[in-house]
């Protein structure tokens, strides 16, 4: 269905896509991960042509979209874009929103498009919206908008970059299960994502983009599980990590607390696992004296999907898993209840324990 062939793009001196030569059936699913300025939003834009390409060839459906004879406009329908930052038109109703499209490019009378756009409206959950303007409505719905707005259209392919990115965590899955659900009903889709749980329940392919080049590629299973090349484990096996550090026993525990949801959120890690770091993390610092030097991190691998919790409390050495606590005592079993192991040892002057955080 897409095809390209040694596609490459420059701006000036910078070359960002190097040689970009794949292929993209009906139905697929192609999630593409990858270091920011590694060229996956514009390989997406070149697709739609909101960028030339510098060179190379790009076949949508075996029409080369760089031939002077090809019908760009017509071609480009067939590929609908969503953006980080849902670009609705901002003085036009959610309904309107959706019909614009279809009226002006696709020469639909008026009736027409309203059914469709209400009956879309009601795919993604907003038909109560439809008479809204976009500043009224959350991130998570505008977004839902911009993606019914672009199956109004009736693409062939949807390229969706960074859909998320710009939202507020809470509004992350309401976005992700559209496309989800898009997905299902067989919508061929590009999606560049930072999502990676997503990005591997969802796929049926995955491509890694590094160096200006479809660096690797695979199923999820192959790029997540036992990527091949260098940079690829490297961004596969990355640690995630999340840091804080309490200096006087009058900390701001809720502050502390929103901080920790936040991570647990963005990492799509589930409410009981969040449950149980927040646990830990509170237990723990209940069984401290000293609170001059105390430092906490969470660390989320995403290959092995393990957050463990490494916490530092500087002082005399004293392991506050052992030392005067008694078998009954409360703390230390929900402790020992929220997560699988626990370490402790002392090194240049500081207790640490490192906790492995209990999953599902
Ligand atoms: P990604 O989406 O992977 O983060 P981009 O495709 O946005 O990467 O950008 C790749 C590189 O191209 C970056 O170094 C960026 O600064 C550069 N770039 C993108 N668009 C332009 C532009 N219009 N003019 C000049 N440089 C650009
Ligand atoms: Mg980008």
């Amino acid at each position: 269905m897409i095809k390209t062939e040694h596609l490459c793009k420059s701006y000036g001196d910078l070359t960002v896509l190097k040689d970009i030569s794949t292929e993209i059936q009906k139905g697929e699913i192609i999630s593409i991960i990858g270091p920011s300025g590694t060229g996956k939003s514009t390989f997406l834009r070149c697709l739609n042509l909101l960028e030339k390409p510098s060179g190379g060839s790009i076949y949508i459906d075996n029409n080369n979209l760089l031939e002077k004879t090809t019908d760009v406009p017509k071609m480009r329908q067939k590929m609908g874009m969503v953006f980080q930052s849902f670009n609705l038109y901002a003085h036009l109703s959610v309904l309107a929103n959706l019909t614009i499209g279809p009226v002006k490019l696709l020469g639909q009378s008026k009736t027409d498009p309203n059914r469709k756009a209400l009956e879309l409206l009601k795919l993604v959950g907003l038909a109560e919206k439809a008479n809204n303007f976009p500043d009224e409505l959350s991130g998570g719905q505008k977004q839902r908008v911009a993606i019914a707005r672009c199956l109004a259209m009736e693409p062939e392919v949807i390229l969706f970059d960074e859909p998320t990115s710009a939202l507020d965590p809470t509004m992350v899955s309401e976005v992700l299960a559209v496309i989800r659900r898009l997905a299902k009903g067989g919508m061929t889709m590009l999606v560049v994502t930072h999502e990676m749980e997503f990005a591997r329940n969802i796929s049926t392919r995955v491509f890694y983009m590094d160096e200006g080049i479809i660096y690797e590629e695979g199923t999820p299973e192959q790029i997540f599980e036992n990527p091949q090349k260098e940079k690829t484990q490297a961004f596969i096996n990355r640690v995630r990590s999340f840091h804080y550090h309490i200096n006087s026993p009058n900390y701001d525990l809720y502050a502390m607390n929103a901080e920790i949801e936040g991570f647990c959120e963005k990492h799509l890690l589930s409410k009981r696992v969040c449950g149980n770091v927040l646990l830990l993390v509170e237990e723990t610092l209940l069984l401290q004296a000293d609170f001059t030097n105390i430092s906490l991190s969470l660390a989320y691998s995403e290959k092995t999907g393990h957050l463990e919790f490494l916490f530092s409390a500087a002082g005399v050495p004293v392991n506050p898993l052992e030392e005067g606590v008694q078998d009954d005592d409360i703390g230390l079993r929900l402790i020992q209840s929220r997560c699988e192991s626990s370490q402790y040892q002392y090194e240049n002057g500081k207790n640490i324990l490192l906790f492995k955080v209990k999953g599902e």
